[in-house]
């Protein structure tokens, strides 16, 4: 029984160093991503803005402040709370949801995993609801297993 507990312990061990380079993978991969969405929250964080750092399912920078503020509510696809470039996740300061961060967390995943090729990907998702008919941004692919993720709560 010892010897077992030993065993799962062990298992555990390297399953955690293994999801932790990852995540390392993932940022570094999706570190293309992530450079323009620094470059966004630098002003943000100069103008009395704040950045938190998210350990969970997947390591993300979370941006607010009034710069923040005004820039999601100009948006080219209308007002925002929150949107992720690569792993930097800008948000408003007041109403932000845990299901809003889980949708934009879920959004860091999928640039974690396409790295450089994710908004190509996104465009083409967005391309592909549109040929059948669809609305280019609420049938996306991506959008679609955002809003699916959610409802979820990954494991820590
Ligand atoms: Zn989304």
């Amino acid at each position: 029984m010892r010897n077992l507990i030993h065993a799962l312990a062990q298992h555990l061990h390297r399953y955690r160093r293994l999801r932790i380079a990852g995540s390392l993978a993932g940022v570094l991969w999706a570190l293309p991503l992530s450079l323009p969405g620094l470059l966004l929250a630098l002003p943000v964080r100069m103008m009395h803005g704040r950045i938190e750092r998210l350990t969970g399912s997947v390591p993300a920078l979370l941006v607010r402040g009034p710069l923040a503020d005004w820039l999601l509510a100009r948006h080219p696809f209308g007002p925002m709370a929150a949107m992720a470039v690569g792993h930097i996740v800008i948000a408003r300061r007041h109403g932000l949801t845990s299901q809003t961060l889980r949708h934009e967390l879920a959004h860091v995943r999928q640039a974690a995993l396409w790295g450089a090729a994710f908004p190509l990907a996104y465009l083409a998702a967005s391309a592909w609801a549109l040929l059948h008919g669809r609305q280019a941004y609420w049938h996306n692919h991506f959008e679609i297993a955002a809003r699916k993720a959610e409802q979820h709560f990954p494991s820590e």
